[in-house]
């Protein structure tokens, strides 16, 4: 192993590449990377590294994409060009085409788990952090919000006065999460803060002392005064919490839940990918202007 993290190392800087890694990838992975972080906080520092000559996203697709509707002039690759997002997959441009037009004039707001195409016809993004602030600002008393709806339960019980027209998507990983999971938890830890991402069902929203995105779990295990946190995401987060409070414990909320998806991401992809600059993520340039535009419009709403 020592071997193939020298020889990325060594690619890193003959090719001048930055590597990203989102919070969910394995461990070896997020070691190596310039920058671990969420799929928007990592599409944002792909802006900043103006002197790259490529970035290498360890993640999965709509991620990559998002890398690239930011930064159209670079190079992006995507090591695991087979990692897909079933979630963004529920979503496909026809459909959300469809609902448009049997709803003319209500807006639709994406999470930015979506393809490229749907952020196009999209008219603003959204994350799991700043959902509820736009949905609350978008002046419309009605919004399309797709593709989670897990998401939308949680912006709809902090926005009651709008109306969200939910799409039927999930993350089948969030879903695994059960009460029983949580009953457990309680009984073992009681000492414990119990924080679940807004893609775990409501019963488990409901239950759970908070509700938060990757970065404001790492935020709150960072402040807060508690010792023990339970959480309720995927494992991945579960390294990185524990490497930035190493006086502090974390255990998964039940049986660690994984992401294949982001899984499928490996040392040995990552150094292949990188010398023979394979798996470069295409967008028409049509596709990026439109994407581009909902993305800018999600910082008018916050
Ligand atoms: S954890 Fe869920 S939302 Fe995230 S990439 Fe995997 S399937 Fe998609």
């Amino acid at each position: 192993m020592e071997k193939i993290v020298d020889q990325i190392k060594k690619l890193k800087i003959e090719k001048n590449a930055v590597v990203l890694a989102h919070n969910y990838q394995i461990p070896e992975i997020q070691d190596l990377a310039d920058f671990t972080g969420d799929s928007l906080e990592l599409a944002r520092k792909a802006t900043e590294v103006k002197d790259a000559a490529m970035i290498v996203f360890c993640g999965v697709r709509f991620m990559a994409e998002t890398a690239k509707i930011l930064n159209q002039e670079k190079k992006v690759l995507l090591p695991a060009y087979d990692a897909g997002c079933p979630l963004a997959d529920m979503a496909k441009v026809e459909d959300v085409l469809k609902l448009k037009e049997e709803n003319p004039g209500v807006p639709v707001v994406s999470y930015v788990n979506t393809s490229a195409e749907v952020k196009a016809v999209s008219d603003v993004c959204c994350t799991s952090s700043n959902a509820p602030k736009i949905v609350k600002n978008i002046p419309v008393d009605t919004v399309i919000f797709l593709p989670d709806k897990n998401l939308g339960y949680f912006v709809q019980k902090q926005v009651p006065e709008k109306r969200l027209i939910l799409w039927d998507g999930y993350c089948f990983v969030h879903r695994m999460f059960t009460l029983n999971d949580l009953k457990k938890g309680r009984e073992r830890y009681p000492d414990a803060e119990i924080i679940v991402h807004p893609e775990c069902d409501p019963e488990i929203q409901d239950n759970a002392d908070f509700v938060l995105s990757t970065s404001g779990m790492l935020k709150r295990a960072k402040e807060s005064q508690s010792k023990k946190f339970i959480i309720g995401t995927e494992e991945g987060l579960i390294y990185r919490l524990k490497k930035e409070n190493p006086e502090k414990e974390f255990f998964s909320l039940g049986a660690a839940r994984v992401c294949f998806n982001m899984k499928k991401t490996t040392l040995e992809r990552l150094k292949e990918c990188m010398e023979k600059e394979t798996n470069e993520v295409i967008l028409s340039d049509e596709i990026v202007k439109k994407a581009k535009h909902a993305l800018e419009s999600m910082i008018k709403y916050i």
